[in-house]
């Protein structure tokens, strides 16, 4: 057991993950989270992990980039990958977890560890390179997309410029379930996958426009605060993919695809999906439907929808700031800061977007965090071939153009070419199949 420590700044998916590969490898972590003497304005709580909105961590599907992720994460012993199993709730092939379950599972499992303590406090200052080399220990800020004010003036002096960016991210509303008329939806999950997780509104034309053009005519929350407005591509809000077209939402969170009306028992013009938040299905949230709607515009417009009309809601969609650096620019390979090698940045503020995405950015700082601590040889990273692999690469070499938040997804790894008689499925699968060979070539190395 080393005398130094591992000290991580935010206990979200990131801080977690982290902490718990370095209690893995041996080391003592100290964690600082400001909740829930000072909250974030999306967190309600003081756990550990906690999910600020959609309670799903996507898909399981072998053969989709989501499922691969978690796949890799499971091979070095994922926190969050084994608490989101323990605390699933029923979601078709999506990982949707019950979520205080989930956080207690982080927080139990952390808490327990005789080498881990928790500090219920706000981080607004880090120390210097010389400081650090001379305690031995290490640090990892794991802030998140809503880090402090503080904490952020203090990481714009380890980029140098200003490099940190600001934007905005919108929620999706959750209906309380027994408000919703159980005659008028029906239960079904997309292709039949699953046992029908979904509520499900269908919309004719006519039905489809008249909502369409009730949102453009809301008011919505005003924009002063958010001039340079920059949303993240996939959580837009239902207003701003209507300003893209009439036809957008359609073609997006309201596709009727894979889905048999059983009034008709042809697909709808348009479809609406409910999805269950707990086990007991006493709230449904709308999937896709972030929006920055004024609230009393929200609930008399969601009410005009089928099976809506007597909706009550638990949360009314919101807009809400995001913060992340210009990675390449300002990290090693390791995660570290190029002024300061032993400060590591995980999570979402690298420059990843999504749950899954930041725990596995966590994962890897805290490996690379305890080998320095422990003085061991600079921990190996997974290849740019597989999808951790991947999104590392992503964080410390950027892509083409500004930099900017990515999930995980097939074009990050190296493609298929097409074959006549391969289906585009079955391509997704061998690419899936080959990355996650990689990985575990890598993880029998380590
Ligand atoms: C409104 C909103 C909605 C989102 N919806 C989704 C979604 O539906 N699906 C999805 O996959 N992702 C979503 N995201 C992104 C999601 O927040 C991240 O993917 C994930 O939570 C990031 O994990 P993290 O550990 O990096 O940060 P977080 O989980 O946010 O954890 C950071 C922690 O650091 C703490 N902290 C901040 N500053 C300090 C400080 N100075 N000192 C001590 N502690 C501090 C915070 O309290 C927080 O607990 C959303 C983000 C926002 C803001």
């Amino acid at each position: 057991m080393s005398d130094n420590w591992v000290h991580i700044v935010g206990g979200g998916l990131a801080g977690s993950e982290a902490a718990w590969q370095a209690l893995r490898q041996g080391c003592k972590v100290r964690l600082y989270e400001m909740r829930p003497k000072k909250l974030t304005p999306a967190h309600k709580t003081g756990l550990l992990a906690e999910l600020v909105c959609s309670n799903s961590l996507k898909s399981l599907n072998e053969g989709s980039a989501p499922g691969l992720l978690k796949r890799e994460m499971e091979l070095l012993d994922s926190l969050v990958v084994k608490a989101a199993k323990e605390a699933r709730v029923p979601a078709g092939q999506a990982l949707a977890v019950d979520r205080e379950q989930f956080s207690g599972i982080i927080s139990k499992t952390l808490q327990n560890n005789p080498n881990f303590e928790l500090v219920e406090d706000e981080v607004s200052s880090l120390p210097t390179e010389d400081e650090l080399l001379k305690s031995g220990d290490c640090w990892i800020v794991s802030s998140g997309p809503l880090t402090s004010n503080d904490l952020s003036k203090e990481l714009l002096k380890l980029c140098g410029e200003e490099d940190e960016l600001h934007f905005y991210d919108a929620i999706a509303p959750v209906i309380e379930g027994d408000s919703i008329n159980r005659s008028v939806v029906y239960s079904a999950s997309r292709w039949q996958e699953g046992e029908g997780d979904y509520l499900n509104i269908p919309l004719n034309k006519d039905q489809y426009n008249a909502f369409v053009d009730e949102v453009i005519a809301a008011e919505k929350m005003p924009l002063h605060d958010f001039e340079d407005v920059k949303y993240f591509e996939s959580c837009l809000p239902i207003e701003v993919m209507i300003e893209r077209g009439r036809d957008t939402l359609r073609f997006g969170p309201m596709k009727p695809s894979g889905l048999n009306d059983p009034a008709t028992g042809r697909w709808a013009y348009a479809n609406i999906q409910l999805r269950m938040e707990d086990r007991e299905g006493a709230m449904y949230s709308m999937v896709g439907f972030q929006t920055k709607m004024k609230w009393p515009e929200q609930k008399r417009i969601f009410r005009t929808l089928p099976g809506l009309e007597n909706a009550e809601f638990f949360k009314l969609g919101s807009v809400h700031r995001n913060t992340y650096l210009n990675s390449p620019k300002v990290l090693t390979d390791d995660l570290s800061f190029k002024r300061n090698r032993r400060i590591l940045l995980a999570g979402q503020i690298t420059g990843v977007e999504g749950y899954t995405e930041s725990a596995a950015m966590g994962l890897l700082a805290g490996r690379a965090a305890a080998a320095k601590v422990l003085g061991k040889a600079a921990a190996a990273m997974p290849p740019q071939e597989t999808m951790m692999g991947s999104l590392l690469s992503h964080v410390v070499s950027g892509g083409r153009g500004d930099y900017s938040p990515m999930n995980a997804n097939l074009g990050l790894l190296p493609t298929i070419p097409k074959k006549r008689g391969v289906s585009k499925a079955d391509r997704k699968a061998e690419q899936c199949s080959r990355a996650f060979e990689k990985f575990q070539d890598f993880s029998s190395t380590i």
